[in-house]
């Protein structure tokens, strides 16, 4: 791709290292930016900046937060005995918005992937553990995405917790194999959580 600007290309170059954002696609969001009034693109920088520097992460679930603690942490109405680990936000969202569950989450960050570097030690585990240790944990509810990555992960993490007095469950697989829990509709998602089994006999299935 031939540039008649170099200030045009180096915009059009980082917009591309977006996911799912191929040159063209980067092309054509700039050049509607420069079609746009000038605080529109100032307002998309500034919320970017902002979001970059402020943002935090729940020291407790590991949520993305304003606050040291998230909303659903410090909500006093919510079951802290009842844990579900999910792998990030956007199945916190998926979960929240069936409106069923009451209980807090556990944000790993990810899933346990050799092939992608991804070993136990980046995501957050221990953490996981040690609130089940603590002895104030009844139940984890493992919500990962039934992937051959989210199968590795859970049972990385029952075999950790399983001698602690804690029930473990995993989501029912109304949700097919591989498919992601965020594309799963409300409905769906809530019955998965609702009939909900004991994670052994999840296995080997
Ligand atoms: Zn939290």
């Amino acid at each position: 791709m031939e540039f008649s600007s170099k200030l045009l290309e180096k915009a059009v170059n980082e917009m591309a290292q977006l996911p799912g954002i191929g040159k063209r696609t980067a092309l054509r969001l700039v050049l509607h930016l420069l079609k746009q009034p000038k605080e529109q693109s100032e307002q998309l920088a500034a919320a970017l900046l902002t979001m970059r520097h402020e943002i935090k992460f729940c020291k407790s679930c590991h949520n993305i937060s304003d606050t040291d603690v998230c909303e659903i942490c410090a909500n006093p109405s919510r079951d802290t005995s009842v844990i579900c680990v999910v792998e990030d936000i956007r199945d916190v969202m998926a979960l929240e918005n069936t409106g069923i569950f009451k209980g807090l989450y556990h944000v790993l960050g990810g899933k346990i992937s050799p092939i992608d570097g991804i070993g136990p030690n980046q995501l957050n585990i221990v953490s996981l553990v040690d609130k089940v240790k603590s002895g104030t944990v009844k139940e984890v509810i493992f919500a990962l995405s039934s992937t051959m990555e989210g199968d590795t992960t859970n049972f990385y993490i029952y075999k950790q917790i399983k001698d602690y007095n804690v029930m473990t469950s995993a989501i029912a697989r109304g949700i097919a194999i591989g498919d992601e829990l965020e594309y799963a509709d409300e409905v769906t998602l809530g019955r998965s959580l609702m009939q909900r089994i004991p994670f052994e006999n999840s296995l080997n299935k």
